[in-house]
């Protein structure tokens, strides 16, 4: 579904990515880890046409996405949150699933049609805070809703930075269900970066590691995890 090659940028003297490569399947959840600053936002940013790479090229199944903007990789069916949650504040939550399944309906009719709105507020407990306006939630609220407006896109690649961020064992239990239970409604490609190693060996099917900007491993998850270059950056932290 997704490939990403050689892919580098640099902001002022800091290069983030060097020649990063990956690939992603559909019906895959694949873990991106790694060190503060290692490079994983940039990378998903250059996939989500957030920025403009530098050189190297992202693909998603048979269509040329690289230097896309965000808007066109949206229409093309890649859908992310952010590491710092971004929701249209003042409209209802509600709203916020609206305005993407518009989206999604302008440009891949036959995935809106699939999507139940109401169904994808009750399944991520939003169905009673519906009316509200976004801001006023609560932050594990908030980070629910940002997956929903994404799912709302019918996305067939799937990009999560740090969904487990700032939840609790239990609720971040809850979110490996509910990202189990995306694959299997919707079939997609899924890419998941977290620092929190028992949710991302738990989740995912592949890892790739990457470390000062280069993706250092990649495979499955136990053969990755033997990895010597990997264990020297865990160990080394
Ligand atoms: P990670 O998500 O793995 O923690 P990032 O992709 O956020 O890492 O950052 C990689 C490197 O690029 C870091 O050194 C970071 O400071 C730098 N960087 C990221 N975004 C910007 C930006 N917009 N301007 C300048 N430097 C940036
Ligand atoms: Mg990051």
């Amino acid at each position: 579904m997704l490939s990403v090659e050689a892919v580098s940028k640099t902001f002022g003297g800091v290069q983030a990515l060097r020649r990063a490569s990956l690939s992603c399947a559909t019906g895959e959840i694949l873990g991106l880890i790694g060190p503060n600053g290692a490079g994983k936002s940039t990378l998903v940013n250059a996939i989500s046409g957030v920025l403009r790479p530098d050189a190297g090229s992202v693909r998603l199944a048979d269509r040329d996405l690289t230097g896309q903007g965000p808007e066109e990789c949206a229409r093309a069916g890649i859908a992310r949150t952010f590491q710092n949650i971004r929701l249209f504040k003042e409209l209802t939550v509600r709203q916020n699933v609206e305005v993407a399944h518009i989206t999604c309906r302008d440009v891949r009719p036959d995935a809106a049609g699939r999507i139940d709105i109401d169904r994808l507020l009750a399944q991520y407990e939003l169905d009673a805070a519906a009316d509200v306006p976004a801001g006023t939630l609560s932050y594990g609220s908030q980070r629910r809703l940002e997956i929903a407006r994404a799912l709302a896109l019918g996305p067939s690649l799937l990009l999560l930075d740090e969904p487990a961020a700032g939840l609790n064992e239990s609720e971040s239990e809850t979110l490996a269900e509910a990202i189990e239970a995306i694959r299997r409604d919707f079939g997609c490609a899924i890419i998941v970066i977290d620092h929190d190693l028992r949710f991302i060996n738990r989740l995912c099917d592949r890892l790739c590691v990457m470390d000062q900007g280069q993706v250092i491993a990649s495979g499955g998850t136990a053969d990755v995890w033997r990895d010597p270059r990997v264990i020297e950056v865990y160990v080394g932290q």
